[in-house]
């Protein structure tokens, strides 16, 4: 299996970019921001306690969101791998994956970390609040807190992939089909 963690911050493009690599590699598109906001729009109580958070622009506790993601994953059956987007966003996330990966026989392939300067990533997310409706993403002040938790507690993952030999850290400005095949050849190369 190809399982991809695709790895930045807020902004950086991986939702996009998550895209253009499931139709290439075949691959499931798992994104926890995603789930999330289906469980907020379905009211589920799983989409309440997500929401708190959310609506502060912190991270949903490990536990709840380490525990949805296995379901998530155990929805499929033998997939060609999978892209983990917005996920892990923590070392306990990160030790966790590894854990249940290797249960059902395998493990993450790579990250691939798309860089963007702080400056961009906030012109990049008021704009895609104009349109995609996310309350986190029309509040600058929510904007910069999910900027500062992703480099209090998130940008740290990195490490336990750097110690496996797995990150990989690709140049996230430019146009958009020109960062797809920065990250198609370093798949490509890897593979
Ligand atoms: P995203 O769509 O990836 O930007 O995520 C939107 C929000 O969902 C984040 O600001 C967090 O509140 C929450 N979230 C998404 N993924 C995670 C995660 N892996 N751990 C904790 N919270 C998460």
């Amino acid at each position: 299996m190809l399982n991809i963690v695709l790895f930045g911050p807020p902004g950086a493009g991986k939702g996009t970019q998550a895209e253009k690599l499931i139709d290439k590699y075949e691959l499931v598109h798992l994104s926890t921001g995603d789930i999330f906001r289906s469980n907020i729009k379905g009211e589920t109580s799983l989409g309440v306690l997500a929401k708190s958070y959310m609506d502060k622009g912190e991270l949903v506790p490990d536990e709840v969101t380490i525990q949805m993601l296995e379901q998530e994953v155990n929805k499929y059956t033998a997939p060609n791998g999978f892209i983990f987007d917005g996920f892990p966003r923590t070392t306990n996330q990160a030790l966790a994956l590894d854990v249940f990966l290797n249960s059902i026989g395998t493990d993450v392939s790579l990250m691939l970390a798309l860089e963007v300067v702080d400056k961009e990533l906030i012109t990049r997310l008021l704009n895609r609040g104009k349109d995609s409706g996310r309350a986190d993403d029309q509040d600058e002040s929510i904007i910069a807190n999910r900027i500062k938790v992703y480099n209090e507690q998130t940008a740290i993952v990195a490490e336990h992939y750097e110690s496996q030999n797995k990150f990989i850290s690709v140049n996230g400005v430019g146009e958009i089909d020109e960062i797809t095949h920065r990250l198609f050849d370093v798949i490509n190369n890897k593979v």
